[in-house]
């Protein structure tokens, strides 16, 4: 009788290299050749961006297999040496963690991994999770990465997301810069438009979908299906060689992180959030060019910025005027010395421009001069022909906003992984595409 097996991880990688889906690449490898099935793609789960203890992007991997109970000894005794033998164990701050869960993930698991991805959560919660369903974690060092290793096992992934094609490089040439033919990813740019995203930056042309890091990656293509990221693959000319590849299944590109904020009142350091308000200053500009704007709403008041990498959000967070009614979407920094808590924007839409009005003196009817106000209730007259009016009242007329309302996004450069980019907005899938009682053949996500 094959059993369901969970394995969820994180927190292998460093500042300096190494990478956890490269450790899911070489774990998935093991587990064909041990014969076990895949009844779900890898999934990679990116967790709350804003936590100030995170690696770098902060994504958690699951696997989830079906193996034989006899097996299930060996399956845990290759992930566990793996994932110590790859991860940057003497780096700082790496504490990897490694979590068994057999059969069905409960409501309970699920829930936790939402609160992984949308706030703060403790290491504490997860072992309480972990002992109540029998699941078992392994911890390297403080084991920090359990959580994130339960929070991968509990994301179900069942509405909106998004596939990732990731290709990693051999060993000999990790930290030399990646030779990928720029003008073929150009080309599938244009060729799989809407299937795939943020693979370059539209105001830049930069390709995006190179790191630049000692890691072991080459490239990742980000898209809508397996099929296409695979096509991406596909039309992408490398002239170095692919040491393997892998697909995964992620909350990349959807928004997850976001939840909206009732108040100003209820925004929490860390914790992302989607805040409506009315512009309460007008925006000022900081040390570093980063420009800084305050909301209200009847609760009080919220500070948020738009930091100079942001290219397009700084620009449109300079156009704000008081009265302005904004929706800001972004994590939340905690309050510093310097610093009041500010929500760090990564997205601001424009619902409701203030209309600004001008009251101007009427024109003469018979010169085309500016007239003169003769007083309040006395009309207008002209200093040039003398012409008097004595009816004529103020022109009102409305200034032309630069901006629109609309909805504004950070440039693809500067977006978090989780950030969902323009592009994809109407694209978001709602129905459960998980896959039911099938077993995946190997071909359909990993290849060398
Ligand atoms: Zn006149």
């Amino acid at each position: 009788m094959m059993e369901k097996l969970h394995i969820g991880f994180d927190d292998t990688d460093s500042r300096k290299g190494g990478c956890t889906t490269y450790v899911a690449a070489l774990i998935i490898e093991q587990l064909s050749k041990l014969g076990v099935s895949f009844f779900d793609y890898p999934f990679l789960v990116r967790l709350n961006p804003n936590v100030p203890w995170k690696t770098r992007g902060n994504g958690a991997l699951c696997l989830r297999i079906l193996c034989e109970p006899q097996q299930m000894d060996e399956v845990k005794e290759l992930v566990t040496e793996t994932v110590e033998k790859e991860s940057e164990l003497s780096e700082a701050g790496t504490e990897p963690g490694i979590v068994f869960f057999k059969g069905e993930v409960p409501a309970a698991v699920e829930a936790f991994a939402e609160r992984t991805i949308t706030s703060v959560v403790t290491k504490k919660e997860a072992l309480k999770l972990i002992a109540k369903y029998k699941a078992e974690a392994i911890g390297f060092k403080t084991g920090r990465g359990i959580i994130g290793g339960l929070a991968a096992i509990g994301a179900q992934l069942k509405g909106d997301h998004t596939f990732e094609f990731i290709a990693y490089r051999i060993k000999q040439n990790r930290g030399t810069p990646r030779r990928i033919d720029g003008s073929s990813v150009l080309q599938m740019d244009r060729q799989l438009r809407r299937q795939i995203f943020n693979n370059v930056d539209p105001e830049t042309g930069r390709i995006l979908i190179t790191p630049r890091g000692p890691d072991p990656i080459l490239y990742g293509i980000r898209g809508e299906t397996v099929e296409a990221v695979r096509r991406g693959h596909e039309i992408v000319v490398s002239h170095e060689p692919i040491e393997r590849w892998t697909i995964f299944k992620t909350n990349q590109g959807t928004d997850a992180h976001l939840k909206r904020a009732v108040s100003t009142g209820e925004v929490k350091p860390f914790n992302p959030v989607i805040i409506r308000g009315e512009v309460a200053a007008e925006p000022r500009v900081i040390q570093g060019g980063h420009v800084v704007f305050q909301i209200q709403d009847k609760t009080g008041k919220v500070d948020c910025a738009a930091y100079e990498p942001t290219g397009t959000l700084r620009d449109v967070a300079m156009k704000l005027i008081q009265g302005d009614i904004v929706e800001v979407y972004g994590g939340v920094r905690p309050k510093s010395q310097t610093n009041p808590t500010t929500v760090n924007a990564e997205k601001i839409q424009l619902i409701k421009p203030v209309v600004l009005l001008v009251h101007m003196n009427p024109k003469c009817s018979t010169c085309g001069k500016r007239m003169k106000s003769m007083g309040k209730g006395q009309g207008f007259e002209c200093l040039k022909c003398g012409f008097h009016g004595k009816n004529l009242k103020k022109i009102v007329s409305e200034i032309e906003r630069p901006i629109k309302p609309g909805l504004y996004v950070t440039s693809p450069h500067s977006q978090r992984h989780l950030t969902k980019p323009l592009s994809r907005y109407g694209l978001e899938k709602t129905v459960d595409a998980r896959l039911n009682k099938q077993v995946l053949s190997y071909e359909l996500f990993y290849g060398h």
